[in-house]
């Protein structure tokens, strides 16, 4: 696919993205207590914009390190912007939003959209979990799913938003297993599905080849299936 987007799996959630211009974004940075994520990514120190999900630490995993030693900016929901605070999130680095609400940088925005999971934080509700959807101007659209099962608005976001890319979790037991995530992908029909959220803990048994010849027998995506730390996005 012609895209100047460049991005990596890091295991589980995480990914690293570098716009057109250059800005690296970090979403779901579960990375050093992941145990597949490879050690050269577990401790990024050029991260310019981290985007959550929500507020499981699966997902926002070294976020608050991470944001102390770069100073970028944290975007989340409003109730985990909150906590985030609370746990030592500078107010400078803080980007608050909700659902159907954008916030826009200087080559592509970001929508909170839904997903269907819960949210806590180290123990506090956390508000409601998200899905987000990255447009780059002039360029594709990423939307990582979050954690979810299926849901119909799914239809709407294809219209809407006509996503290139989508991470797909699949790994069953806390969102979704492979033909729950197969029949998203009809829903949305991507150029490339990425299956994440499989294969990090024993209890996520959903297998990405089993998701891999569901969604290529539902619909026109093209399945991937990078190694952590692989880059499956750009030159
Ligand atoms: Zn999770």
């Amino acid at each position: 696919m012609d895209t100047n987007i460049k991005a990596w799996w890091l295991g589980h959630s995480a990914f690293r993205l570098e716009s057109q211009n250059g800005t690296v974004i970090y979403i779901d940075p579960f990375l050093s207590q992941n145990p597949t994520t490879p050690d050269e990514f577990k401790n990024p120190d050029d991260v310019d914009i981290i985007l959550l999900t929500h507020g499981h630490e699966d997902h926002v995993g070294d976020t608050l390190d991470i944001a102390k030693k770069t100073g970028c900016k944290v975007v989340a929901q409003v109730e985990l912007s909150h906590l985030l605070k609370k746990h030592g999130l500078d107010e400078e680095q803080r980007i608050e939003f909700n659902k159907g609400g954008s916030v826009d940088f200087e080559d592509f925005s970001v929508t909170l959209v839904n997903a269907n999971h819960s949210s806590s934080y180290q123990g506090d509700y956390a508000g409601e979990a998200g899905g987000l959807l990255l447009s780059f101007d002039d360029d594709i659209a990423f939307y990582h799913m979050g954690d979810t099962n299926i849901f119909s608005d799914l239809e709407l976001y294809r219209e809407i938003y006509r996503p290139h890319v989508v991470a797909v979790p699949m790994g069953d037991y806390y969102t979704m297993g492979p033909q729950e995530a197969a029949i998203c992908c009809e829903m949305l029909n991507p150029d490339i599905a990425v299956p994440i959220h499989y294969g990090t803990f024993p209890v996520l048994t959903g297998d990405p080849e089993e998701f891999k010849s569901f969604t290529e027998e539902y619909s026109d995506a093209d399945v991937k299936i990078p190694k952590a730390g692989e880059q499956f996005l750009g030159n």
